[in-house]
C-alpha cells in the first residue's frame, strides 16, 4: 500500500462508522491483522464489533504480569464471551520463577525503561509478523493522539496503524457499550477512568483529565505504544466513499 492510497483511505474513512473500518481492515489484511486491546472500554467496544462480523482479526493484549485483578478477570469473561483467544503477549514466563519482580519495583527505578521492556519490546516483535494492527485510541485521550487517522502508517512500528475509534468520543464508546451489553472493567465505576498497569494507576477525581491517573505524579503520558513520529500519513482530500481496501 502507498503512501497516495493510505492517505486516500484515510480521508475516506473519516466519515465511516469503526464497524466498518475493521472490516474493511480485515478484508485488506487479514491474515496479517491483529487488534491489541488493554481491556479499555474502547477496546472491548472494538472486540465486541469485530466478534459479532466474525472478523479475521488476531486479537492479543501486553501482559505485563502487573495487570489488576480486574483486568484479568474481564479479558476471561471476553474470551468467555466471544469465544475468541486473546493472547497474552509477555517479556517474561509466566511461571513462579520467573514471574515479574517486585522489588526492586522496575516502575520506580525507570518507569520508561519498565515499559519499554514490558509493552514496547513485547509489542515490535509482534507487529513485525503482521501487515497491519488495530488500536483502541482516540483523538481526544491525549495530545498525541489528537493527529491519529482512522487508517495511517505506524512509522514506529513499520506497518499500517488502523485505529477505528479515532473520530468518536468518549461518550460514543459508552453508549454502544451500554448498547450492546459489552463487558467492561468494574474498576471503572470506582473512579479509574483510564487502566493500565495496577502500580502506575490511580482513581481519578471528578473533573480531572480522564488519563491523570495515569503515571500520576511523573511526566511521563504514554506508554511509548502511540506516541506518534515523523511519516503518520494525513489524509489529503477528504471524501463520502471508500475505495477499495484500507
Ligand atoms: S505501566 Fe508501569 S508497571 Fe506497567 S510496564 Fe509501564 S512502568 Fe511498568
Amino acid at each position: 500500500m502507498t503512501t497516495e492510497e493510505l492517505a486516500t483511505w484515510a480521508g475516506a474513512l473519516e466519515v465511516r462508522p469503526p464497524q466498518e473500518i475493521l472490516a474493511l481492515a480485515a478484508g485488506r489484511f487479514a491474515p496479517r491483522l491483529g487488534l491489541a486491546t488493554g481491556f479499555g472500554p474502547e477496546g472491548c467496544v472494538l472486540i465486541d464489533m469485530a466478534a459479532r462480523q466474525a472478523l479475521d482479526i488476531d486479537y492479543f493484549t501486553l501482559d505485563t504480569g502487573y495487570l489488576f485483578p480486574e483486568t484479568y478477570a474481564l479479558w476471561q469473561e471476553l474470551e468467555s464471551r466471544y469465544r475468541i483467544t486473546i493472547r497474552g503477549l509477555r517479556s517474561w514466563s509466566p511461571t513462579l520463577a520467573d514471574a515479574p519482580p517486585l522489588a526492586p519495583a522496575p516502575w520506580r527505578v525507570d518507569a520508561d525503561a519498565c515499559c519499554e521492556a514490558r509493552k514496547v519490546r513485547p509489542l515490535r516483535a509482534e507487529l513485525g509478523k503482521l501487515d497491519a494492527w488495530v488500536t483502541a485510541i482516540r483523538r481526544d485521550q491525549t495530545a498525541d493522539r489528537a493527529g491519529a487517522m482512522p487508517v495511517e502508517w505506524d512509522a514506529r512500528f513499520g506497518l499500517v496503524k488502523v485505529n477505528p475509534l479515532a473520530h468518536w468520543s468518549a461518550q460514543e464508546v459508552a453508549a454502544y457499550a451500554k448498547a450492546y451489553h459489552v463487558p467492561l472493567n468494574p474498576l471503572l465505576a470506582r473512579g479509574y477512568s483510564s487502566i493500565g498497569c495496577a502500580p502506575c494507576t490511580t482513581p481519578v477525581a471528578p473533573g480531572e483529565d480522564p488519563r491523570a491517573g495515569r503515571w500520576r505524579g511523573s511526566a511521563k503520558t504514554e506508554c511509548g505504544i502511540h506516541e506518534r513520529c515523523a511519516g503518520s500519513v494525513r489524509p489529503t482530500a477528504p471524501s463520502t466513499e471508500p475505495e477499495g481496501s484500507p
